[in-house]
C-alpha cells in the first residue's frame, strides 16, 4: 500500500471506518482497488481511496453524465424503483421533517411527496450539483452543501434517509453521529446499503459489479450492527435485507470482472425496472418477489435495510412545540438559500 500510496498522490489511506482500527489486511485487488479486511471487527473496506471519492469533488464532477442521464433518470424516476423504501419509510415515519442526505437527482423525496401529498415537509442535500439542478427543476428543496457542515438545527428532524450513500463515504461514523443529533426524539434514520454477505456477492465474489471504485465500504449485516452500535442513542428498530436482481448476477457472471461503465450500469438498471412495469412480466414478477423475500428473510438479499430510533426523552407536548421550531428554522433556511 505505501507504495501505491508513495506512486499515486491522489490516494489517501484510512482507518476501519467501523471501528477505527489501524490494522487490516489485504482481501484481494480489483484493477486499481484495493480491498482489505479490519483485523479487529471484520469489517471489509477499500484502502487507500482516491481523493475525490474521500471529499465528494468526484461526484460534482462526474454525476452530470451518468446521473442526468435518460436511462438512469428514467430508472429512479420510474414508480417501482422506490416502492419497498417508500413502504418502510411509511411504517416507521407518517409525518413530519424529512432529510434525504445523497439525494441525488431527487428522486425518493419527489415520490414521497406525490404519494403523500402534504403529509411531509422534505428537503434533499448532496454535493453533487448537476444532480441537484435535476432535483429543484422537480419541484425537490434542495441544501447544495455538505451533511457534516450543514447549518440545520440540532433537534429539528424527524426523519433522516440515507439510500445506497454509506457506502460510498470515508467517514459514515461522522455522518451518523450528525444524524444522532439532528433527529428529534423518536425521530428515525433509515439506512441501506449493498450487503457483502448477498447471495450475488457469494456468487460472483469480486466479479460484482458493485464492488467498484465509488463503494468505499462493503458492509454486512453484522459489520452494520456494530457500526451503529457507536451511536448509544439512536437505536435499531429493524434489521432486514431487500432488493434482488438476476439480471445483474447473469451479466457479472459472464463478464470478466472488469468495472462496469456507469452508462452500462444504468441502462440494465432502466430496463429491470422496465420489466417491473410490464404486464407480460407479471407471473415472473410474483417469483421474483418470492425468491427477494426469501432472500430477505435469511439477509442475502442485494442490501441490508436499518432503522433506527432516536432516544426520545422529551414526549408529549414538546415535541409538538419543537417540531415546529424545527420547522420554521428549516423554512427559513430554504428561503435563504433560495434567494442567493
Ligand atoms: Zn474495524
Amino acid at each position: 500500500m505505501s507504495q501505491d500510496l508513495a506512486s499515486n498522490p491522489s490516494l489517501v489511506s484510512r482507518p476501519c471506518p467501523v471501528c477505527g482500527g489501524s490494522s487490516s489486511t489485504e482481501r484481494f485487488k480489483k484493477q486499481t482497488l484495493r480491498i482489505v479486511g479490519c483485523d479487529a471487527c471484520s469489517m471489509v473496506f477499500a484502502d487507500p481511496i482516491e481523493k475525490g471519492w474521500a471529499d465528494g469533488s468526484y461526484y460534482d464532477q462526474l454525476s452530470g453524465p451518468f446521473y442526468l442521464s435518460q436511462a438512469k433518470l428514467e430508472g429512479d424516476y420510474a414508480t417501482p424503483r422506490f416502492a419497498r423504501e417508500l413502504r418502510l419509510f411509511r411504517r416507521f415515519c407518517t409525518g413530519g421533517t424529512v432529510l434525504d442526505v445523497g439525494c441525488s437527482t431527487g428522486a425518493f423525496l419527489y415520490q414521497l411527496g406525490a404519494r403523500f401529498p402534504g403529509d411531509y415537509e422534505t428537503m434533499g442535500i448532496d454535493v453533487a450539483g448537476p444532480a441537484l439542478d435535476h432535483a429543484a427543476s422537480r419541484g425537490i428543496r434542495v441544501l447544495r452543501e455538505s451533511y457534516l457542515d450543514t447549518p440545520i438545527s440540532d433537534g429539528s428532524l424527524s426523519a433522516v434517509t440515507f439510500w445506497a450513500v454509506m457506502e460510498h463515504l470515508e467517514n459514515p461514523g461522522h455522518f451518523l453521529a450528525k444524524t444522532a443529533r439532528l433527529l428529534k426524539p423518536n425521530g428515525v434514520c433509515f439506512l441501506l446499503v449493498p450487503n457483502y454477505r448477498s447471495l450475488a456477492v457469494r456468487l460472483l465474489g469480486q466479479k460484482y459489479r458493485y464492488i467498484f471504485p465509488q463503494h468505499v465500504n462493503y458492509f454486512s449485516r453484522s459489520t452494520l450492527r456494530r457500526f451503529v452500535s457507536g451511536q448509544s442513542s439512536l437505536t435499531p428498530v429493524l434489521e432486514t435485507s431487500m432488493h434482488f436482481n438476476p439480471l445483474v448476477i447473469a451479466q457479472d457472471w459472464r463478464g470478466r470482472g472488469e468495472f462496469v461503465a456507469d452508462r452500462d450500469r444504468a441502462e440494465l438498471l432502466k430496463r429491470t425496472t422496465a420489466y417491473k412495469q410490464s404486464k407480460a412480466m407479471m407471473p415472473l414478477k410474483a417469483v421474483l418477489a418470492g425468491v427477494e423475500a426469501l432472500l430477505g428473510s435469511i439477509q442475502l438479499a442485494d442490501n441490508c435495510v436499518m432503522v433506527l430510533r432516536k432516544s426520545g426523552e422529551a414526549i408529549g407536548s414538546r415535541l409538538s412545540r419543537d417540531d415546529s421550531v424545527g420547522r420554521e428554522v428549516i423554512a427559513k433556511q430554504m428561503l435563504a438559500q433560495a434567494e442567493e
